[in-house]
């Protein structure tokens, strides 16, 4: 059976004998398997990256961009098959796994402008003869640990821009789908990255908690659901180290009675059920504005959702795949019987669907459920499938209220012609990233991601400015060349600037 390693560059710590099993989540076999590491594993990446990280803070930030412009040529050349691979653990078809590519190689370009972002502050003449400046410095390693759902995007979310600012990278991807991060980090290499700058570590909870017990791993990012999420930002923020964690979501989508319906319907159609389900910004809860806009959304919803073709992951006319794997099929199962028994009405119903020639894969049909509550667990957690939830708002006002006081804050759309309801929309709603007739707003990689409540740990996004300010630290210069001619003052009082 094929076994997929760590990457890392630093001595060979011994084996655990620990695996965890990789699936086709299409066929339902297992494909491989992957080594679960732990300490000994860890301390021989960070003492790899601890030897080649001061040489690389010290290249210039053009030199390090020239390695995030090979990287992308790299990336580019090899989508195709990254694409393929990624498709292939995951169970997104390989046309949504090119944009999951994508999405990261857009951070990877905004990273090769870090000559550009790294320029400090410069106050001349801020007092007499003082000059005051700042600059960012690396931290020294930092350490990502990611989701299954996206295992290319996020990955190079966090190491294109913690790397590019000078510091050395240490990987815990998700140990469901770890191929692509393995071959992304092998593809920095090949484009002239030292080795042991970026390197891959697998494991689970053992592995995660010697990352967040490592005293020489000042950073942590983290991307998962959000009661681990707390729990690495808790841990991580014990051991005084720089944490982000961003957590699950709940994402809403508001439709206002002036909506085009059927751009709605299309929307939603991709929102809620592209890569079954499983993004953190899916939109799985739809909320009507008024009876009226419900009932008329719904007739239009059933054709669009029942037309919708589930396939395996290589089929290109697949609206979409399986989803991840067996206990994962089982859970968003189990979630839309919970939803029947609280008295949600089942619209459409996707449990027990069976795909013809491909019977043992993990398919969930596309779920409609009408008439769901606040009250409802259903509605409270995050289900992470191919489920669309109707609740119905009365008002404009409760519209506003049912994504604000949800526990999760990650992201939310608005559908309307409306522009003053939008703009007061964007302005109230309690949530960290708004769509605007967009249903999927996630923001290009010159801004930042970051969800808020639930959704989001730690107070600095991912990517952007906001990424570089998490991988690097400021400093702040007082300088002062004397000639031996100034009046020394009296050096008892704090100084001031007059
Ligand atoms: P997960 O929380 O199960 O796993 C995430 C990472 O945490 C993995 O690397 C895993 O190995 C590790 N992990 C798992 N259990 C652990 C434990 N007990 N202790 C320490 N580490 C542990 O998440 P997942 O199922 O891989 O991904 C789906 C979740 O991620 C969803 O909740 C989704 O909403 C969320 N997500 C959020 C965002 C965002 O930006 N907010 C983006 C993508 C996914």
């Amino acid at each position: 059976m094929r076994q997929i390693d760590h990457f890392i560059s630093g001595g060979s710590p011994a084996p655990t004998g620990r695996t965890h099993k990789i699936w086709n989540p299409s066929t339902g076999e297992i494909q491989a398997e992957v080594v679960l590491g732990n300490a000994a594993t860890l301390e021989a990446a960070v003492a790899k990256a601890k030897e080649v990280q001061p040489a690389w803070a010290a290249t210039n930030p053009q030199k390090r961009a020239r390695v995030m412009f090979e990287f992308k040529a790299l990336v580019e050349a090899n989508k195709q098959e990254l694409a393929e691979l990624l498709s292939s653990e995951h169970g997104k078809v390989v046309e949504d796994a090119h944009g999951d590519v994508q999405r990261g190689l857009e951070v990877i370009e905004f990273a090769c402008g870090i000559p550009q972002a790294l320029k400090g502050e410069y106050s001349q003449g801020a007092g007499p003869g003082i000059d005051v400046y700042s600059m960012r410095q690396p931290l020294g390693i930092g350490a990502g640990i990611t989701p299954f759902n996206f295992p290319a995007m996020i990955p190079m979310w966090m190491f294109g821009m913690a790397i590019a600012a000078g510091n050395a990278f240490i990987l815990k991807p998700s140990e469901r789908d770890p191929s692509v991060p393995v071959r992304l980090a092998e593809l920095f290499l090949e484009a002239g990255a030292p080795e042991g700058l970026l390197q891959v570590v697998h494991g689970d909870k053992e592995m995660v908690d010697a990352i967040l017990d490592h005293p020489d791993i000042p950073a942590i990012s983290f991307v998962g659901s959000s009661d681990i999420a707390q729990y690495i930002y808790q841990r991580g923020a014990a051991n005084a180290k720089r944490v982000q964690a961003f957590g699950g979501a709940k994402n809403h989508g508001i439709v206002m009675p002036d909506a085009d319906l059927d751009q709605v319907v299309n929307d939603l159609a991709g929102a809620a059920f592209g890569s079954a389900g499983e993004r953190c910004m899916a939109l799985p809860v739809v909320v009507p504005v008024g009876e009226d806009t419900a009932d008329k959304l719904r007739e239009k919803l059933i054709p669009a959702i029942n037309a919708l073709r589930v396939g395996v992951s290589n089929d290109p006319d697949a609206h979409y795949g399986p989803v991840v794997t067996p206990e994962h099929k089982a859970r968003v199962e189990g979630w839309i019987d919970t939803a029947e028994k609280e008295g949600a009405e089942v619209v459409i119903d996707g449990r027990g669907f069976n795909l013809q020639g491909h019977e043992d894969g993990f398919f969930v049909g596309p779920t409609l459920l009408d008439r769901v509550t606040t009250d409802m667990e259903s509605y409270k957690e995050e289900i992470f499938g191919p489920v669309l939830q109707i609740v119905r708002a009365k008002d404009f006002e409760d519209a506003v209220r049912l994504p604000s006081e949800h526990q999760y804050g990650n992201g939310v759309a608005i559908f309307t012609r409306n522009g003053h309801a939008a703009r007061e929309f964007a302005s109230r709603v309690n949530v960290g990233m708004v769509g605007i007739n967009v249903p999927i707003p996630v923001p290009v990689s010159y801004h930042s991601f970051g969800g808020w409540k639930r959704s989001g740990f730690g107070d600095i996004d991912q990517y952007g400015m906001e990424g570089l300010k998490f991988w690097t630290k400021a400093k702040k210069i007082t300088q002062r060349w004397p000639d031996g001619n100034e009046d020394l003052g009296n050096a008892f009082i704090i100084p001031t600037m007059g």
